[in-house]
């Protein structure tokens, strides 16, 4: 049997990027309300942006516009989407500072931006983005397109610098605290699959392993399943306590793994119920496999309270074809052949009707 898959660090990676993109999209859409709030503004006659800048905000809106319908219809682009985006946002922003004179605080529009990179890209591009904020607006100070005081100047140098570490402080522990959840959830996802008494798949994941097989099958294909269920274990219970009855489960358990192929899967469905699914196995070769284990469980002594315990164990055997059966259908089938090797005087495998579990 295939062990419960192990979790996926790859899942923290998929969610980390899923939540980016989120946050590129509302960030974009943000930028364009932005733009649409200065063109219709500047076309009101409440701010004066000059010709030139209008023009840029426009190009500007029209840009992310497109920018934000790529993103929603290819995402597998994310990165060169969110690249050029934040190209524009530092042309336009660039542009401002040397076009927009009378706004003597058009520079804070760097702050978002740059954090906003921070969480999309992370460090180093974000790092790269505060020098070039730096640059462009030393440039602007220099030729006297923005008229602050050097200590003004100063102080938004700093800022920019202490925006920027906590940025990167937060953007890795928000990577990390992010990475973790996935991770844990994909434990918690495995945990719940798997029988914690003896590591085996439980019902659920069962269920989910025949669909996954029913989905990958070929018409025709033939499935096995066996049904099967250890004879009066009531009275090993009652002989040897609970405690005893749950050694013999782990070495049933351990039996049938050792016993099936590694294309099969094999479940605890129940207290002393376990269910084998056999992929593209015909019917004369399932009671085969079937007949092995019930001799081979019979065989061997299981030791307990320093005794050699024989178990014994009841099957039933069903087959069935893609696509005429459904798992509830298979397990029934197996279940009610099952009960008759009980009722014919247990230790032996049955095979259900032909067409129980839809057989074609
Ligand atoms: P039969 O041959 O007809 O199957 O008889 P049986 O005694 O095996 O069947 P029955 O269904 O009467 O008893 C099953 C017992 O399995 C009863 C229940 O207490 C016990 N059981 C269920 N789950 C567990 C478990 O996890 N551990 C232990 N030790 N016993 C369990
Ligand atoms: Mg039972
Ligand atoms: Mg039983």
């Amino acid at each position: 049997m295939p062990p419960p898959p192990a979790p996926s660090p790859s899942d923290g990676t998929h969610q980390n990027l899923a939540l980016r993109r989120r946050f590129l999209m509302t960030i974009m859409a943000a930028s364009l309300l932005w733009a649409g709030v200065m063109i219709v503004s500047s076309t009101a006659g409440w701010l004066s942006l000059g010709r030139t800048q209008e023009s840029n905000t426009w190009a500007f809106f029209l840009v992310v516009a497109m920018l934000l319908l790529a993103a929603r219809g290819w995402p597998g682009r994310f990165t060169l989407i969110a690249a050029l985006f934040f190209l524009a946002v530092f042309l336009y922003i660039g542009a401002a500072q040397f076009l927009v004179p009378q706004d003597s605080l058009r520079m804070l529009l760097f702050f978002p931006s740059v954090g906003a990179i921070f969480l999309i890209f992370g460090g180093i591009a974000a790092w790269i983005a505060i020098a070039a904020a730096l640059a462009i607006f030393a440039v602007a100070v220099m030729t006297n397109h923005v008229a602050v005081t050097p200590l003004a100047a100063t102080t938004f140098a700093i800022t920019l610098g202490f925006t920027g570490v906590c940025f990167h402080v937060f953007s890795i522990q928000a990577r990390r605290a992010l990475e973790t959840v996935s991770q844990q959830n994909a434990a918690l996802d495995v945990a719940a699959r798997q029988d914690t008494l003896t590591g085996l798949l439980n019902l659920r994941a069962f269920r989910e392993a025949i669909d996954a097989h029913f989905a990958d099958a070929r018409a025709g294909d033939p499935f096995a399943l066996a049904f099967v269920d250890v004879d009066e274990f009531k009275s090993i219970n009652d002989r040897y306590g609970h405690a005893g009855g749950d050694t013999i489960l782990i070495a049933v358990a351990h039996t049938l793994k050792a016993a099936v192929r590694g294309a099969d899967v094999v479940a605890r469905i129940g207290g002393e119920e376990f269910a084998i699914l056999m992929p593209r196995t015909e019917l004369p070769d399932a009671l085969g496999v079937a007949e092995r284990v019930r001799a081979e469980i019979q065989g061997q002594a299981f030791a307990l309270a320093a005794e050699a315990l024989t178990v014994t164990v009841s099957m039933g055997v069903t087959v069935s074809r893609t696509p005429h059966c459904t798992v509830d259908a298979m397990l029934q089938a197996a279940d009610m052949a099952m009960y008759a090797a009980k009722a014919e005087g247990r230790n032996r495998v049955v095979a259900a009707p032909k067409g129980a579990a839809g057989l074609s």
